[in-house]
């Protein structure tokens, strides 16, 4: 099935999600259903949270379905390491149309579960450690906009605002 996007501002998203302590068929479901709601709303990561599903479970994929594995499964992931830092701009499914330059470190070290429950280790540089922070921050109840400065917050909700006025939101 697919799970419809929660945008901003809902509260959803800016909860601790609960830890996964069940790797059962209906998890696995579960991150099917997120890798086909992330393709059909033609995102690269996507976080339980963004379904209204407050676990900590995330999915990535740089590859946007062209290699098979790049698929990501991270499930109670943990950044036990980072190095250096990188500026780039980040867009997220719950914040369509914007887009942002954020900090981010350079690589990072990432331990975590898959679905059967067993624990991995993996490590990225670049985009992929900008998608591991931005992923592993949903599943902590933050948002790539509150990592930019105060002024450009306030013109981005100003803009957030008068798009929903206007019921483009
Ligand atoms: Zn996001």
């Amino acid at each position: 099935m697919l799970y419809e996007i929660i945008k901003f501002p809902d509260p959803v998203l800016e909860k601790v999600a609960e830890p996964v302590t069940l790797f059962d068929d209906s998890l696995k479901k579960l991150v099917d259903d997120m890798f086909a709601s992330m393709y059909a709303a033609e995102g690269i990561g996507l976080a339980a949270p963004q379904i209204n599903i407050s676990r900590r479970i995330t999915i990535i994929d740089l590859s946007f379905q062209k290699r098979p594995e790049e698929k990501i499964v991270l499930i109670n992931p943990e950044v036990i390491a980072v190095e250096g830092k990188q500026h780039e701009e980040e867009g997220c499914l719950s914040l369509p149309d914007i887009r942002e330059k954020v900090t981010r470190a350079a690589w990072v070290k990432v331990r975590a579960q898959d679905a059967t429950g067993k624990h991995f280790e993996v490590e990225g540089t670049e985009l992929l450690a900008r998608a591991f922070q931005h992923e592993i921050d949903h599943l902590n109840g933050i948002l790539f906009i509150s990592k930019i400065s105060r002024l450009k917050r306030d013109l981005v909700s100003r803009r957030i605002r008068k798009m929903m006025k206007n019921g483009e939101w």
